[in-house]
């Protein structure tokens, strides 16, 4: 890995939340990074080193990579996404967005259309929000719970609790499975926030990824910040570690989902199928005939 690239993701990396407090990590943050150019260089140089990484990744067919992201409104997760992967060849990576449940999905256990949706070998799989909604959103508006229409005796007081048990109970399952799951939190402030919403009412070109329904959420920050920080608390673990990332700066938040990727990624040891003698004769027998054509 580029020297100025390793490490970079390990300060925001929590793999035992116990004792965190999102009060720590400021979202203005850019680490030893004063300024974008540097960071853009950095990041063309980490596209390629992905693109290299996911080839083997496909090749050789065992492990699957499952990215998770998770933010208020405006953080920047599309563009994560957008500029992160730009390099990763398409066949081998799928994006899922998740919004509000349909009757059919609601009619299901909370996991079960994410499990569907999970990455197969060989592939990286991108959920751009993801079954944490079920610990965010769903606390911060009892009314989406109610919706779920669970058998009463087993909606306590301690269902946020054990829906985080279940959570590190499945992605330990993953983890086993040889299903690497990374998760990140981009944590915008909320000043940055209100400038980006402003941006997309001022530019036209943004008004469609406006929605009321956004300022409305704004409005809930403090809960959410709460229930964020109780999510990370009780789901930061060493084999799926959050990393919360500063994202009032876009060119720092790529950077370091880009560097906390390839880390991961870099620790897998991967490597392209090893041919066998066999296979090593046939190839020299097909190199023979197409050099014998006439
Ligand atoms: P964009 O950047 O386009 O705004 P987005 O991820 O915010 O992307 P939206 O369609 O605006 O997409 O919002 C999806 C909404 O669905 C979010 O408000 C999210 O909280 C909500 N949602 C996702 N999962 C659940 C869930 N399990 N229960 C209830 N609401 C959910
Ligand atoms: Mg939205």
């Amino acid at each position: 890995m580029h020297s100025s690239l390793e490490y970079l993701a390990e300060r925001y990396r929590i793999t035992n939340g116990k004792k965190f407090r999102l009060k720590d990590v400021d979202p203005a943050d850019t680490g030893m990074l004063k300024s974008p150019e540097k960071a853009t260089e950095l990041l063309q140089h980490s596209v390629q080193l992905l693109s290299e990484f996911q080839e083997k990744l496909y090749a050789q067919d065992q492990w699957a990579l499952l990215i998770i992201f998770q933010a208020m409104d405006a953080a920047g997760k599309d563009g994560t996404i957008k500029h992160v992967m730009s390099g990763v060849n398409p066949q081998g990576c799928e994006v899922t967005s998740f919004k509000g449940p349909s009757a059919l999905e609601l009619d299901h256990d909370f996991l079960w259309r994410s499990t569907k949706a999970l990455p197969e070998r060989g592939r990286i799989g991108i959920f751009n929000r993801s079954y944490y909604e079920e610990v965010l959103v769903v606390r911060v508006h009892p009314d989406f719970l109610e919706k779920q229409t669970l058998p009463p005796k087993l909606v306590t007081k301690d269902i946020w609790k054990e829906r985080f048990a279940d959570i590190r109970a499945f992605e330990s399952y993953l983890g086993r499975n040889g299903v690497v799951v990374r998760k990140f939190f981009l944590h915008v402030s909320k000043a940055e926030q209100r400038r980006r919403f402003l941006e997309r009412l001022n530019e036209p070109k943004k008004h469609w990824k406006f929605s009321a329904a956004d300022v409305e959420e704004r409005g809930h920050w403090d809960e959410y910040m709460e229930a964020y920080e109780d999510m990370i608390r009780h789901t930061a673990t060493r084999h799926s570690p959050w990393y919360v990332v500063p994202a009032d700066n876009k060119w720092f938040t790529h950077l370091v989902v880009a560097s906390a990727i390839i880390e991961t990624l870099e620790s897998l040891h991967l490597q392209f199928p090893k041919v066998g003698k066999e296979k090593l004769r046939e190839l020299a027998a097909a190199k023979r005939a197409l050099l014998n054509e006439k």
